[in-house]
């Protein structure tokens, strides 16, 4: 028996350390319990026997359990600890296989504070695990907080082209007018697209207005991609024809050209048709004139020239004042001080006929203009393939 000192001793399956208790010191006289019965032997650092009970044994190994459950701030650790002391091959598992050694009388009571360890450890690792979570749901919060009163991304907005913007401006400005919205096919035939506009196969201008054609059996009619709106006032009169007719044609046109900064192979125009009785070239000046003011601005100054058209007689071009340096020449204007924007005329007798009308009693005048051309004067663009490049930086410009 160990006398007169305390040895410290660490026991098969626990981690901990068990104080030695002396029989100096009423050691063997607390072991006289009924559970007293199965005495492992043991050496303290005095080199002398002592013995514990199991009972003993399991009461430290609760203890040091608890104080390192109390001190473990992860689940990791948490799953180390419990390997450690609930484990198959744990503190406690591997002492309560000393149970066989106790007598059938002690084996009861022992195996109740068995699960009553157990059973407290259970709960303490429970209640940790609850605590460490609750530490960790509160660490992300503290963490990863989202600030609410950072400003918001805006969203990238698309938006409509220049040439859609212009297109829309110019409706508007002739649906105040009365003007209704007539839309007319890409694809024609050379008849609507020249013949019937009194360009026949043999005239002049058709040198000008080449064009794409669609393929079509030997013999049949051509097809092409139209070069002007201007097929659109067949239709639109072939429509209406005899009862008034008032419509602005606007869409794509396509030319079979060489593309430089002046020139697009597709490009949008708007037409405009007013066919009726007694409609006279005063009509057109005051549609045009109207129309140029509510574009530039009331008071824009604006001058006809005679011109030619094959579909339009009298023919004319609209000039306006360059807005740019208000008549006095500059680079835009080429230094005239005046920028063209629209041709016009009174409808062709020949071409009123075409449309189903009757010259001696109908009459008319139709407009044509480009929208790019009037967004390049606008905007100082200088070159007409910027429009269709598809290149962000320039369309984005245009809010
Ligand atoms: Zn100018």
């Amino acid at each position: 028996m160990c006398v007169g000192a305390t040895g410290a001793h660490r026991y098969p399956g626990n981690e901990g350390v068990y104080q030695c208790v002396h029989p100096n010191q009423g050691g063997t006289t607390s072991h006289a319990s009924s559970l007293t019965v199965a005495w492992l032997f043991v050496f303290c650092s005095c080199h002398m026997e002592v013995t514990v009970t199991i009972i003993d044994q399991l009461a430290h190994i609760e203890q040091t359990a608890l104080t390192a459950l109390s001190e473990i701030r992860d689940a990791e650790t948490l799953s180390e600890w419990k390997s450690t002391y609930l484990g198959k091959q744990g503190s406690i598992a591997k002492l309560s296989r000393e149970l066989g050694t106790l007598s059938a009388e002690e084996r009861p009571a022992a195996g109740q504070r068995f699960n009553a360890v157990r059973t407290a450890l259970d709960s303490a690792l429970a209640e940790r695990e609850s605590h460490i979570r609750t530490h960790a749901l509160q660490d992300a919060f503290n963490n990863e907080a989202v600030d609410v009163t950072l400003p918001g991304r805006t969203p990238v907005m698309g938006r409509l082209h220049p040439s859609t913007r212009v297109l829309r401006m110019i409706t508007d400005i002739f649906a105040e007018m009365g003007f209704q919205v007539w839309e007319s096919p890409e694809v024609e035939t050379d008849t609507l697209n020249f013949e019937l506009l009194n360009i026949p196969a043999d005239h002049p201008a058709r040198d000008m207005w080449d064009t794409f054609y669609i393929e079509t059996p030997p013999g049949a009619e051509k097809v092409l991609l139209r070069t002007h709106t201007s097929p659109g006032q067949i239709h639109s009169m072939r429509a209406h024809a005899p009862h008034p007719v008032r419509v602005i044609l606007p869409g794509k046109c396509y030319r079979y050209e060489q593309v430089t900064t002046r020139h697009e192979m597709m490009f949008h125009q708007v037409e405009g048709i007013a066919v009726g009785t007694n409609i006279t070239f005063s009509d057109l000046k005051g549609t045009l004139v109207g129309f140029a003011e509510r574009l530039y601005g009331a008071g824009t100054k604006t001058r006809f020239r005679p011109s030619y058209f094959p579909f339009t007689e009298p023919s004319v071009e609209l000039d306006v004042e360059c807005f740019l340096c208000k008549g006095n020449g500059c680079r835009v204007c080429k230094q005239s001080g005046w920028l063209e924007i629209s041709g016009a005329g009174m409808v062709h007798p020949d071409v009123l006929r075409n449309g189903g009308y009757d010259p001696a009693i109908h009459s008319g005048f139709a407009f044509g203009m480009g929208p790019e051309r009037i967004t390049m004067l606008r905007h100082g663009i200088d070159d007409i393939r910027w429009f269709f490049s598809g290149d962000e930086r320039f369309l984005e410009q245009f809010v």
